[in-house]
């Protein structure tokens, strides 16, 4: 079975030869008809290396319509089958992780290690996924009253629909669909234009295995796309992970339309280092979770505030570690970190640089000097770090997502936590420190979702739920783990009782179950 994308019989779009990355409709390629369609580069030559089709609201409609038809019989499917399935599902996931990595690093440029705990990530969640028959049991109440039972079951929603990032192309859409499919729900996935293949091919996996046909569908697209899902009649229930202005749009939109909604947001995580920390720690920690996958992560630590007299010895521990960071394409053996995604996205990370040292913060370390960023033509940008950023700065105001890290000093535990509570964004966080009682009170204290004790980036393992606060979600439920299933499903509450000859009777009052 070949799974590479297959160019499209004709070719609408402006590059003649490019090979595209076409939708997956009722368990086949489907080469897009609406004449639209973006390119996907190559981050660490910079060239076109493919086009992606952009799928039309008729494209979507066609869609949806196979996941409807598709509804009736999965959700009949019994338990023992579907989760026969999705042990499939997660074991081809882990033979051809090599080749998913592949795809991450030859359209996001992540390097090759990376990518590969990129997809490891994601099988953990296909692995709990298999432990449906198990979280879809409900509760039973035996007389509620006299010869009255009550009990819950969990239903599938329906036909719901899943928008992801380009930092994750792997990873996101396996947060969503093993859950949602294991519940008996059928799938539309709108990956981003930007990196759209691994989803491709993940369908073809998801075919192999035996998920029939319509269950999970790709509509690759833009806006267009988008809005035709959180419109449409038959889609119950969007999950949403990018940044905080579409999903902020993605949960008006989508509520406003009836649907349930979790849309997760952008983040500025910061990490909080006190002055008792261990620095060769603290040091190693921050410039791994700040540079790794080029600070492209939504938990990547994006701002380390040094309390006291730590910041001096914790800012030399960082510089040393700097220069010896590899940085190359993600291809390349010992690559510890590639390009950014795009041009345009690089040069606005890049500007942060500018930005904060007109207004005052100072630039220890400047990525623009690499090699790759100046004479290269991939989307490099080597790691930068601005010291004395304080909070009016337009690069502390914002969401670099790059390879950027930024120091602010500050006096205090209290001053530091209430920096990081002040923030609109409220992600991921993560205090260093040798001090339990401190770091009790930290994680007391703190208004953010995913929190770390000496642990940078505190992604939680598929058994929680992943999800931030304030601006980092809109919604309810965290995305993922026992908040995933939940989301996936609506309770249903049945009260029951069985003929019982003589004990029934006309009674028009309100029943008085004691
Ligand atoms: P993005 O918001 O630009 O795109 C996300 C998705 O929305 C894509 O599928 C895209 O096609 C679609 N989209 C983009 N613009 C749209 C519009 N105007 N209308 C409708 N749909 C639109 O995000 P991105 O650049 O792909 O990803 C990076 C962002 O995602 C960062 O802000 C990062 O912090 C965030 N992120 C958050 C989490 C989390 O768990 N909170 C995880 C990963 C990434």
């Amino acid at each position: 079975m070949t799974r590479l994308a297959q160019p499209p019989a004709t070719d609408t779009a402006a590059q003649p030869a490019a090979e595209h990355v076409n939708h997956w409709i009722n368990g086949r390629r489907v080469a897009g008809t609406s004449g639209r369609s973006g390119p996907v580069y190559n981050p660490a030559t910079g060239e076109l290396a493919r086009r992606v089709d952009f799928a039309s609201a008729e494209e979507v409609d066609a869609a949806v319509a196979a996941a409807k038809k598709a509804f009736p019989g999965w959700r009949a499917t019994s338990l023992s089958r579907r989760t026969e399935i999705l042990f499939r599902i997660r074991n081809l996931v882990e033979q051809h992780r090599a080749e998913i990595a592949a795809h991450l690093t030859r359209e996001h440029g992540k390097v090759h290690t990376d990518a590969m705990g990129e997809v490891s990530r994601g099988l953990e969640n296909l692995e709990f996924a298999t432990g449906v028959p198990h979280l879809l049991k409900g509760s039973f109440s035996e007389q509620v009253s006299t010869g009255i039972d009550v009990y819950q079951i969990r239903q599938p929603l329906g036909v719901v629909a899943g928008i992801t990032p380009f930092n994750f192309p792997a990873m996101v859409p396996m947060w969503m669909f093993g859950n949602a499919i294991a519940c008996g729900n059928t799938f539309i996935l709108k990956p981003s234009e930007k990196d759209p293949s691994a989803s491709v091919y993940l369908a073809e996996l998801l075919a192999e295995a035996g998920v029939p046909d319509g269950v999970f569908n790709v509509v690759n697209g833009d806006k267009v796309a988008v809005d035709r899902i959180l419109e449409h009649p038959d889609i119950a229930a969007v999950s949403f992970v990018g940044s905080t202005p579409i999903a902020r749009y993605i949960y008006e939109t989508g509520t406003k339309a009836g649907k349930r909604v979790q849309a997760l947001g952008g983040a500025k995580n910061h990490m909080l280092v006190l002055p008792d920390a261990d620095i060769e720690m603290a040091a190693d920690a921050a410039v791994s979770a700040a540079y790794g996958s080029a600070g492209e992560r939504c938990m990547a630590i994006s701002v380390v505030v040094a309390v006291g007299d730590v910041a001096d010895p914790l800012i030399d521990a960082i510089k040393q570690r700097l220069p010896k960071i590899k940085v190359a394409p993600g291809d390349e053996p010992g690559a510890e970190m590639g390009p950014l995604i795009t041009r345009e996205h690089r040069d606005k990370v890049a500007s942060y640089l500018d930005s904060g040292r007109s207004q005052g913060a100072d630039l220890v370390v400047d990525g623009r000097e690499h090699p790759l960023y100046r004479d290269g033509e991939g989307f490099f940008l080597g790691v930068s770090l601005l010291d004395r950023v304080t909070p009016d700065m337009d690069c502390y105001r914002n969401e670099i997502f790059g390879p950027v890290m930024e120091i602010v000093r500050a006096d205090s535990y209290t001053d530091g936590v209430r920096l990081i509570n002040d923030n609109p964004y409220a992600n991921g966080t993560a205090i260093f420190t040798r001090d339990g009682g401190a770091a009790r009170q930290f994680q007391f204290d703190i208004n953010v979702g995913m929190v770390g004790l000496n642990v940078p980036i505190p992604v939680p393992v598929a058994y929680y739920s992943f999800g931030g606060w304030k601006n980092s979600l809109f919604g309810d439920l965290h995305m993922y783990g026992p908040e995933g299933i939940q989301f996936y499903t609506r309770a249903k509450v049945v009260t029951a009782r069985w003929p019982d000859p003589g004990t029934s009777k006309v009674d028009l009052g309100f029943p008085r179950t004691r």
